[in-house]
């Protein structure tokens, strides 16, 4: 069986674990933690970055940040993971759905304004696949109308859009390591802060609302309870792991686009014959070779081929259910429907994309799915 997904080992991993145990110190917030936040901060220009047991709550802490609260409404795209919506919920905001684009799922820039009301607090955007938003027209509205903007760049690790790193256009950002995205730590997240005004406190919300970061640098005497937080620090045990991926990137991106292309070559012909649709890289993004994914024509030709690939021992898994539809929410949904959300929700079909997939297994799929449309 070919899997869907299979977590990548550097071989450096339990080297820097067995560092961090030697050093005799493993809670959050030691030496692994400042390794990995100075390799994002350097590599990215993030103005600061901290570790996060996952994006979930990276996204969470967001929400924390921008004094999210009852009556708030916070706009995010229809087609995109529960926790980009759930961090905001938590907050009691009111969640107001966007539709995709026709030729993206990313959220739809020109269905923005129609959307924004008095209590608009913030809009959130995901980069679906690692493919930029179009942030000339997002960055334009949320200024325009004095709104914050988060980014839930959960897939969208060393993407760029017209030259600048994904993650660092939002007053807040968030990443996940999660072990189906490039880099991992099987579980893991974080938060980039780029609005300075917002540091001090994100780090009294990373821990647990007390100020022990500016403790432990010698800025203040003794530290306390100053404000409401949680614990979202990971461990310098899944630090010292991540730190591993992350001195491996630019191996890790180098394969996964070189697989990506292979789909794309090999898949370019079926596309041609307008059995299926491919992947858009719009020009002004690059392309982080998170996923590979083709749309199907309807929901049960994507059902059949699923099924097909399965018989061959080749596992391909559908995506996202659109939010505003999902058991959570459907009851309080109002506004119309997101046609282009519910086209993804239906076709879109992501292919087995992990380091050690090799060309024969992608020959093999490949050839699977062009037999299934002959
Ligand atoms: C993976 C993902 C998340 C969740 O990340 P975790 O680290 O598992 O919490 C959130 N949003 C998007 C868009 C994702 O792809």
């Amino acid at each position: 069986m070919i899997r869907f997904n299979k977590p990548y080992f550097t071989g450096k991993e339990l080297n820097y674990i067995d560092d961090a145990i030697k050093q005799g110190r493993l809670s959050g917030n030691g030496e692994y933690t400042k390794r990995c936040q100075d390799f994002f901060e350097k590599q990215y220009g993030f103005k600061k970055t901290l570790l996060t047991t996952s994006c979930t709550d990276a996204l969470e802490m967001a929400a924390l940040l921008l004094n999210i609260e009852q009556g708030d409404e916070v706009i995010m795209p229809s087609y995109t993971f529960v926790s980009t919506a759930n961090a905001f919920a938590l907050r009691g905001a009111k969640i107001v759905f966007a539709d995709s684009k026709a030729n993206h799922p990313n959220i739809d820039e020109d269905k923005l304004e129609a959307l924004i009301t008095s209590k608009t607090k913030a809009i959130v955007i995901a980069h679906y696949a690692g493919v930029a938003c179009n942030m000339d027209a997002i960055v334009s509205i949320v200024k325009n109308h004095n709104i914050k903007l988060v980014e839930d760049a959960a897939q969208a690790i060393d993407s760029f859009y017209k030259g600048q790193p994904l993650g660092s256009f939002g007053d807040l950002a968030t990443f996940s390591f999660h072990e189906t995205k490039n880099i991992s730590s099987g579980e893991g997240g974080l938060l980039v802060v780029n609005d300075n005004n917002l540091i001090n406190r994100a780090e009294i919300i990373w821990e647990k609302g007390t100020n022990r970061a500016a403790f432990f640098r010698g800025e203040i005497d003794k530290y306390g309870w100053v404000d409401i937080g949680s614990s979202f620090l990971p461990s310098e045990l899944i630090a010292a792991f991540l730190y591993a991926q992350l001195e491996n990137l630019t191996d890790i991106q180098t394969q996964r686009k070189h697989i990506w292309n292979l789909y794309f070559e090999g898949l370019s012909n079926l596309e041609k014959a307008g059995k299926i649709k491919l992947p858009l890289i719009s020009k002004d993004s690059t392309n982080n070779a998170h996923m590979f994914y083709i749309l199907c024509s309807s929901l049960e030709e994507r059902s059949k081929l699923i099924e097909h690939l399965k018989t061959n021992g080749v596992s391909a898994v559908f995506h996202y259910l659109s939010l505003y539809k999902s058991p959570y929410f459907a009851n309080s949904y109002k506004g119309k429907e997101l046609i282009n959300s519910d086209y993804y929700s239906n076709t879109l079909l992501r292919l087995p994309l992990f380091f050690e997939l090799t060309d024969k297994e992608i020959a093999l799929i490949t050839k699977l799915i062009t037999s299934f449309y002959a």
